[in-house]
């Protein structure tokens, strides 16, 4: 299943994620996605392993056009000339000379003159050629607003948290308006688990009703719901039976009845760093050279 996005590029709706996938892990994890026929691949130079993303592409044979990767650029390599930088370094480190999708991780709302020219320098690396699409992450209602103020490209992707404990409506409202897609990190909740502040996604008793109705687990249910309501989703995992699992998601269908009840599960509480709060002395980190 593939997505057009607002260019005209198209990337598969479906994707894997590699954030906390150790260096010594990801190789192995992202050849079994590959295996298992995932096609895009979302990695961030802030992770750490873009290098290993790039290794495991290459030895696993598939033409370099039929992989869509997808990287980040961290805020502490914001600003123009920086960005270009990044963009360096990324492919350095993935090797390949092209990107597919390059997202900028976070606002940087404080600095929001940074976050422009970071932003200036991904449509320069579009204009060139140098990547096939451009977006960005984290980014909420009002950042989006002073993007638009500010640059001429309308963001591809607006990478966001969102799964059924958290969904973020407006935003969500606000990419659709732009044109932009909406693509979920932490699409099974993997956050609600990892960092638990209150009940996982994976214990809620509705998604095991309608998991069970369709003989699934609730990690395809809620990535049904992703597709089905037109966002991309980026499950992650560092295990070959859930990385099987996760993209078992193409042979069946919730009604909208089960959509619905879904959507009803929304806490409104954020699971994921507040994006607000995000500087450069709170979360700046430098990323190394290639
Ligand atoms: P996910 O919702 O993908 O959940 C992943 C977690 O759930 C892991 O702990 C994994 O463990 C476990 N898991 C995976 N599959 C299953 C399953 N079928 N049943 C039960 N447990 C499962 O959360 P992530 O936060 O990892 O997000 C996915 C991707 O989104 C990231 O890898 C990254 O690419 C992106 N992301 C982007 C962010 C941003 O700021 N832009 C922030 C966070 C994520 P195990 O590996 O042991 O299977």
């Amino acid at each position: 299943m593939n997505l057009t996005l607002n260019n005209g590029v198209t990337m598969p709706a479906l994707g894997f994620g590699v954030f906390q996938a150790a260096p010594e892990e990801t190789v192995d994890a992202v050849a079994t996605a590959l295996e298992t026929g995932y096609r895009l691949i979302d990695t961030a130079a802030a992770y750490g392993n873009e290098r290993e993303v790039g290794e495991a592409i290459r030895r696993s044979g598939i033409p370099r056009e039929d992989v869509f990767i997808e990287t980040k650029v961290w805020i502490s390599d914001y600003g123009y000339d920086e960005t270009l930088h990044a963009f360096e370094k990324s492919t350095g480190k993935l090797g390949v000379d092209q990107l597919d999708l390059l997202i900028l991780h976070q606002a940087l709302p404080t600095r929001f003159d940074l976050t422009i020219g970071a932003y200036k320098a991904l449509e320069a690396l579009l204009a060139d050629g140098r990547v096939r699409a451009i977006g960005v992450s984290n980014f909420m209602v009002d950042h989006l607003a002073r993007l638009a103020e500010q640059t001429s490209i309308v963001p591809a992707i607006n990478q966001i948290e969102v799964h059924p404990y958290f969904s973020q409506r407006a935003v969500q409202e606000a990419d659709a308006a732009a044109g932009t897609v909406t693509q979920a990190w932490s699409p099974i909740g993997g956050i609600t688990a990892y960092r638990p502040t209150g009940a996982s996604v994976f214990d809620d008793e509705t998604l095991q009703a309608i998991a069970a109705a369709h003989g699934k687990s609730p990690a395809q249910v809620m990535l049904r719901w992703h597709l089905q309501q037109g966002r991309s989703a980026l499950p992650k995992s560092v295990r070959p039976a859930r990385i099987a699992e996760n993209f078992d998601v193409f042979d069946f269908e919730l009604t909208a009845a089960e959509l619905s009840s879904i959507d009803e599960l929304d806490t409104g509480e954020r699971r994921g760093p507040e994006p607000e709060d995000v500087t450069l002395e709170t979360f700046g980190r430098a990323i190394p050279e290639a």
